[in-house]
């Protein structure tokens, strides 16, 4: 007998109807403007800057070429302070740019950056902080500032996970020289592919965005070397539709999170995420920490159990960046032994904002049912 079942996907994106999207892309048949910053990518600019409350916001192709860009743009040469414990495409920009990572550790309950243990990661070469929000977690923004004026340093945030988060009632973008955001597929919100950074520098946004168009600053005059790094008409349409729906998607991705919530809370061997003091969550994802003595199985085991049950999960980070191979000889690993925990032992749940509670509830009986 062929027994059918249903897939439950890890992640799956936030799309608008169909006819709401084509709805918004017909004027570009008649316009014929497609990329360089036409009317979507310019009016996405500016709802962008009202929805995050920043000032200035580059957008761009997507959220990696947004990192390395942001550095481009300030001119940074030396070393950079950062964490393992984030997706490749941080510890790729920093490497990508011509810059030496130097890997500090992360808080255990968070996953961003030990702020206490930055002061001694800094040598004369150090030009700047190169920092995560980790699942939409919010760093120690005011620590960091204060460190980064101390000793003159660039304050960067990878802001990939944190869209429409806000801190104390700031939007996130708000915070360091520069946030960079992902509009991925998988994000919180997308553009299909496509990124954007917030500045606080009027300047560096201005110098951004002649790097993300090969260095143009003026009819046959190029300024520097640059790249092409533009969000183009049709990924605006589509951020123009999504961001429509964002504050219901969010709430939608809430509701799954509450559920596992109720459901892990108090078993043993099983950290979830908890909300920090001051901050309004986007639900981006559902990481938990297996120890596997309490819980009886260890994060692998939960993972093939799943698989069994046709339903995705990811050991999201793993491996830590300092911990990949390929580029394993470009930088010390550091000594992380908080990251290199939480990467052996998270796996991150799905969530997104179709996900049914009745899926939730599927999901989190199997994930029980591992428990010796
Ligand atoms: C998704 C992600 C990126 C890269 O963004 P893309 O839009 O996929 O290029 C960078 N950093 C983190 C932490 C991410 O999650």
């Amino acid at each position: 007998m062929i027994v059918f079942r249903e897939s439950i996907p890890l992640t799956s994106p936030s799309m608008p109807d169909f006819d709401e999207y084509i709805e918004e892309i017909k004027s570009l048949w008649e316009c014929r403007y497609l990329t360089n910053s036409g009317e979507k990518h310019n009016r996405l600019q500016k709802e962008l800057a009202k929805y995050l409350g920043v000032n200035n916001i580059e957008l761009f192709t997507n959220g990696h070429t947004s990192l390395e860009v942001a550095m481009q743009a300030m001119g940074l040469d030396g070393e950079v302070i950062t964490t393992p414990y984030t997706f490749v495409s941080t510890t790729e920009a920093i490497l990508r740019s011509g810059l030496k990572p130097v890997f500090c550790d992360i808080n255990a309950d968070d996953f961003t950056i030990n702020v206490s243990e930055i002061e001694r990661h800094i040598t004369e070469k150090t030009v700047a902080i190169v920092a995560v929000h980790v699942y939409g977690n919010v760093c120690d923004v005011d620590a960091i500032q204060k460190i980064a004026e101390q000793y003159h340093l660039k304050v960067v945030y990878d802001a990939a996970h944190c869209f429409g988060v806000k801190y104390f009632g700031e939007g996130i973008g708000r915070f360091g020289d520069a946030s960079c955001f992902s509009f991925h597929a998988t994000k919180v919100f997308n553009t299909v592919e496509g990124g954007a950074v917030c500045f606080n520098d009027e300047a560096l946004a201005q110098r951004a965005s002649i790097i993300k168009n090969f260095g143009i600053c003026g009819l046959n005059l190029i300024g520097e070397v640059g790249t092409n790094a533009k969000m183009n008409e049709l990924a605006a349409a589509m951020g123009i539709c999504n961001l429509r729906h964002i504050d219901d998607e969010i709430l939608k991705r809430k509701r799954v999170f509450e559920f596992y919530k109720n459901a892990f809370q108090g078993v043993d061997g099983m950290r979830i995420p908890v909300l920090q003091e001051g901050v309004t969550g986007n639900y981006a994802y559902y990481p938990v920490i297996f120890d596997q003595k309490a819980f009886g199985a260890n994060r692998d085991n939960v993972f093939i159990k799943l698989a069994e049950h046709c339903i995705g999960s990811r050991r999201y980070f793993y491996p830590a960046t300092n911990n990949i191979e390929c580029f394993s000889e470009k930088f010390e690993h550091g000594n992380t032994p908080v990251s290199d925990y939480i990467s052996n032992n998270v796996l991150a749940l799905p969530i997104y904002a179709d996900l049914s509670l009745d899926d939730a509830e599927k999901i989190s009986n199997i994930v029980l049912s591992c428990r010796k």
